[in-house]
């Protein structure tokens, strides 16, 4: 072994591994808590080129590799399983943004960079990078990408998918895909790059990536409106599409006990409206003319409380009060963390099925725990709700080790009625790999096995995870 991390040491140099214990520990944990498993070196390369010497070294030798960005993602999919053999591939040196072009609407980034980073960079040459969540902060493209990220504006924009041109890719045998084009039309053959995307590192490590750039919006409307429950707010939803066209790019759909939830961990947040209400909805919609978006909120809203009634909003007077509003929303998941551990989900269903889905779901887990606890908030607009059922403090953690499979049968098996997805935007990772075999056909999953067994025939990418 000793031999094994001095060759790695000798590609990287001294900087780039991490053999100490309690330094690799942050490494080997996933941000839930859910998953710790081991391992006994952390390689952190400096460039692509690294990266394929030490693929293709791990390769010689059988040694199963974690790529691994912010290690923000949620479904167990970035951190070593227990077994100690695998090593993990930390991109967090490789940070430069390679290239901006501002005529053709693209930025060239290395896949270690933040979230944030390119949205800075993209904003810096007044230009939009639209891709946008909670952990924007610590996640990296790479992981964005090997997650197909989604988050809070793919209403308007789509995952980021849709915001993807071209990429790099080390491939499980160290080889080097450049793939980086960024063309706007390309259909030479089979698209690739589409393999590579939401492939949670099974696939091989994306290095870089030529990622779309869009129009600045010269207005931004944000509004954070207080009402009834779910039904109204996908009435709201409705209007909105017919008022504001794809103006409208988030609309999130929070529970009251997701502010109940925000307030008592971050108590320095605000609440945004005067009254309480069983729900609510964040909505934002921007433009890149001059139009008055706070007018188009704003007539979407008398209108709204004229057809809905029983509706209180608050359309941010500037910038600061939208970040505050947006603070509520993107805080949800730090709270819950903070709160203790629930059976976790990330669904989707048609936008038109999801009252069905809630209710459906309430009804079933209540007749089966009635003490059961259910947060569901999230991406309405894209169908997407993440689905949480816990028990009060101190039943949750005995809760989820009892009954997560049967709570997560119900759900699943509600959503699979409903012509729904059990992974929307987090992937499946550790925690839903044996799930698919249930909601999947067995010739997709084939399909996948082909693909996987083709560029990755040893099994050193990521294994245990997706499949
Ligand atoms: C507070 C919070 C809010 C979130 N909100 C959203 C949301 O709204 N929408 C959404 O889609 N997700 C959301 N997520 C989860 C989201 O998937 C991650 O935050 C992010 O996309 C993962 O990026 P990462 O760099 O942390 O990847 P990691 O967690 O490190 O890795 C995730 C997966 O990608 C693989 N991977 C990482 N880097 C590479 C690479 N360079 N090449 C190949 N494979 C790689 C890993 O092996 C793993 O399978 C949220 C997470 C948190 C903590």
């Amino acid at each position: 072994m000793n031999q094994f991390i001095d060759k790695i040491a000798a590609i990287v140099g001294p900087q780039g591994i991490i053999t100490d214990q309690k330094d690799i520990d942050p490494y080997t944990r996933d941000w839930r808590g859910r998953y710790h498993g081991k391992t006994f070196l952390v390689v952190q390369p400096g460039s692509t080129e690294e990266v394929s010497q030490v693929v293709k070294f791990c390769a010689a030798n059988q040694i199963a590799i974690v790529p691994q960005g912010g290690n923000t993602g949620l479904c167990g999919a970035s951190v070593p399983r227990e077994n100690g053999h695998e090593i993990i591939i930390n991109l967090k040196r490789m940070k430069q943004i390679r290239h901006i072009d501002r005529e053709n609407n693209t930025i060239t980034v290395d896949a270690g960079c933040f979230l944030a980073q390119v949205q800075e960079s993209a904003a810096a040459i007044d230009r939009l990078f639209p891709l946008s969540f909670g952990s924007e902060g610590q996640c990296q493209i790479g992981g964005n990408l090997s997650t197909n990220a989604g988050g809070v504006a793919v209403l308007r924009y789509g995952n980021i998918r849709a915001m993807t041109l071209g990429l790099e890719v080390v491939l499980p045998n160290g080889e080097i895909w450049d793939g980086l084009r960024g063309l706007y039309k390309d259909n030479t053959g089979y698209d690739l790059k589409q393999l590579f995307i939401g492939a949670e590192g099974t696939l091989g490590i994306i290095t870089a990536a030529v990622l779309k750039l869009f129009p600045r919006p010269k207005g931004v409307a944000t509004a954070f409106i207080g009402l009834k429950g779910a039904a109204m707010a996908i009435r709201l939803l409705e209007l909105a599409r017919n008022l504001g066209g794809d103006k409208f790019t988030s609309f999130e759909f929070i529970p009251r006990i997701c502010l109940d939830l925000v307030f008592k961990h971050f108590p320095a947040l605000k609440e945004p409206l005067d009254q309480i209400y069983p729900a609510y909805v964040l909505a934002e919609l921007s433009d890149t003319s001059t139009s008055d978006v706070d007018q188009i909120m704003h007539d979407l809203l008398t209108q709204a409380k004229r057809s809905i009634k029983e509706i209180e909003f608050a359309i941010a007077k500037n910038q600061t009060q939208a970040q505050q509003f947006w603070a509520v929303r993107k805080k949800i998941a730090d709270a819950e963390r903070a709160e203790g551990v629930s059976v976790k989900h990330d669904i989707s269903v048609p936008v038109s099925k999801i009252v069905e889905f809630l209710e459906k779901s309430e009804a079933a887990l209540k007749t089966a725990f009635p003490k059961v606890e259910i947060i569901g908030f999230g991406h309405l607009g894209d169908g997407n709700i993440h689905y949480n059922a816990g028990m009060a403090e101190p039943d949750s953690a005995a809760f989820v080790a009892r009954e997560s499979q049967s709570v997560n049968r119900i759900v699943y098996d509600i959503v699979a009625r409903l012509g729904g997805s059990i992974s929307a935007e987090h992937g499946l990772g550790q925690l839903k790999r044996d799930t698919i075999k249930t909601y999947r056909s067995a010739i997709e999953i084939e399909m996948m096995r082909a693909i996987k067994h083709t560029l990755d025939p040893h099994n050193i990418m990521n294994p245990g995870k997706v499949l």
